[in-house]
């Protein structure tokens, strides 16, 4: 295949090299790579007619859909940014996002139409409200918008360096962040280590990906574009919908696919996973945040296939470390690690002066690579602070690496807790806490204490009809690990707060403890 100088002349290649083979498919509907071409003209010619400027943002609030990347692939040809809103979120923040990308046009789905009429007067920049599937009479509808245009290719100059898509963080942490990524990042992927590349990091033109994950983070559309720039056959779930994913393997033939760990938990446990067949699936990809020691084990037998851990975040468009199939093996220590840089990447454990530690030392995990994002949309401060003067990325999460390279992740460092003077990384406890046969899941926080400056606090939430009291698990932690990173005290909930990744939000948990009170964090 022949490299393309952007993810627009991808495109353009993609379909004189495999015109008549099935770029993607969604819901019935299959789409060959010289169709993708037209349509993807079609919708830069859209754009501009609109007076959409190169460099300008526009934002998309659907599910996944192969109209999506008709408008990130269309967005590029016009050198136009597309910025994908988590639908997840609630109005306000929705708007918080389309306000702060000024975006001119607004793309909407069915199941948000409601939502994007009643935020509307909150949002000035948008000019034009575009229905992905109709069901609003009073704006266009995306196909008659598409196809009421010239499918003649709009040439317009596109750099490696401009931005190919704005995606947000997941706010895990704080409000999300516009982590902009440019056609470069993307290419820096592909192209790094091209000829060391492990076979789980190679693709074929038959494989067949399923993009299970949302659009809106960096493992939604960061993997639908690198099946499309390999050629490969795109499965596009609507939304994650873990009966529907065992369709997929059955019907579609799955041999790819990257998931979090709370939708392999969801899938996995489905009544049906185990008369599946698997034989097609060559491996599973995934990472975002921690995975239970229990659930991978479970996985490992049900999916039978290839392992592979990832770690990395949006900043980094995606992936930077990786825990290959051979690691996976039950009682290797390295099990709990999420793996080795990737070719190209370079990794180090920084402290708070930027000063490289050796191996076995906890600190700031940082990378250096060209997949590193270009900025923060409209955070010059933060930009800063993540970016470093010296090319070092500050990921915000805390680790330490073993001697041969591999990568041992502690937590954020937001979420430390720093009592008495000791570090106190919350997972640890939770780990601990959830040995306890009565406890479901754990969250564990700092809460501000006069005499330690910090007291770490447990949020349990128990399995069905148990009944350990704080005592009883405030003992049985004491006996695991350090008094000092016993927690002090435990409350009880039904749930935790997750975001749509299955990650834990402390600073929900936190933030009531903290009302008017300033928490130092390093
Ligand atoms: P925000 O930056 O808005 O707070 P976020 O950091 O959760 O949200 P993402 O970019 O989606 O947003 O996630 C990246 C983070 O996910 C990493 O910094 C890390 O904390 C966590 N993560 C990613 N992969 C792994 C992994 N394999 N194991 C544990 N944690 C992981
Ligand atoms: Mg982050």
């Amino acid at each position: 295949i022949q490299e393309p100088a952007n993810l627009a002349d991808m495109v353009r290649a993609r379909a004189k090299a495999r015109g008549d083979a099935v770029a993607y498919e969604f819901e019935g509907r299959q789409t060959s790579f010289a169709e993708f071409d037209i349509k993807t003209n079609r919708v830069a010619n859209a754009l501009i007619a609109m007076g959409v400027k190169p460099g300008e943002r526009i934002a998309y609030l659907g599910k996944n859909s192969d109209i999506y990347f008709e408008l990130l692939l269309g967005a590029m040809k016009a050198n136009v940014v597309m910025a994908p809103v988590n639908w997840r979120l609630a109005g306000p923040e929705v708007a918080f996002i389309v306000d702060d990308c000024k975006a001119p046009v607004l793309f909407v789905g069915p199941e948000f139409i409601t939502q994007v009429r009643n935020i509307l007067p909150q949002l000035p920049s948008v000019r034009h409200v575009v229905t992905t599937e109709g069901g609003a009479p009073e704006w266009q509808d995306f196909t008659a918008w598409r196809d009421a245009q010239s499918s003649d290719d709009p040439k317009v100059p596109v750099d490696r360096k401009d931005i190919a898509i704005q995606l947000y963080t997941s706010g895990t942490t704080g409000k999300p962040k516009g982590a902009m990524l440019s056609h470069a990042n993307f290419l820096n992927l592909v192209e790094t280590g091209r000829d060391q590349k492990p076979d789980w990091n190679k693709w074929s033109v038959d494989d067949v990906s399923l993009v299970a994950m949302p659009i809106f983070h960096i493992g939604g559309s960061g993997w639908g574009v690198m099946g499309l720039y390999h050629g490969a056959r795109g499965v596009i779930a609507r939304e994650f919908d873990p009966t529907k994913v065992l369709d997929f393997f059955e019907q579609s033939g799955i041999t790819k696919l990257f998931m979090v760990p709370a939708a392999m938990q969801f899938v996995v446990r489905q009544p049906r996973a185990r008369q599946v067949d698997f034989s097609r699936l060559k491996y599973m990809l995934y990472g975002a945040s921690p995975i239970p020691a229990a659930l991978l084990k479970e996985c490992i037998e049900v999916f039978k296939c290839g392992f592979v851990q990832m770690y990395g975040m949006t900043e980094t468009t995606g992936t930077i470390v990786a825990l290959p199939p051979e690691d996976h093996v039950e009682g290797l220590d390295r099990m709990r690690s999420a793996g080795k840089a990737l070719p190209g990447i370079e990794l180090a454990i920084l402290d708070a002066n930027g000063n490289q530690l050796p191996p076995g030392e906890v600190g700031e995990i940082a990378t250096r690579s060209g997949s590193n994002m270009a900025g923060y949309w409209n955070l010059p401060e933060a930009t800063a602070k993540t970016l470093g003067s010296d090319g070092w990325l500050r990921t915000g999460d805390a680790g330490y690496m073993d001697r041969d390279g591999y990568l041992y992740i502690h937590d954020r460092i937001k979420d430390m807790i720093i009592s008495g003077g000791e570090n106190i990384y919350p997972a640890e406890v939770e780990s601990a806490i959830c040995d306890h046969p009565d406890v479901a899941e754990a969250a564990v926080i700092g809460i501000p204490d006069d005499k330690w400056g910090e007291a770490v606090k447990a949020i349990v939430v128990m399995k069905p009809g148990k009944s350990a009291t704080s005592s009883d698990i405030i003992n049985f932690t004491r006996e695991r690990i350090a008094g000092f990173k016993t927690p002090k005290s435990v409350d009880f909930l039904d749930a935790l707060p997750r975001n749509p990744s299955g990650k834990i939000l402390r600073r929900h948990l936190r933030d009531p403890y903290w009302a008017g009170k300033d928490r130092q964090v390093n």
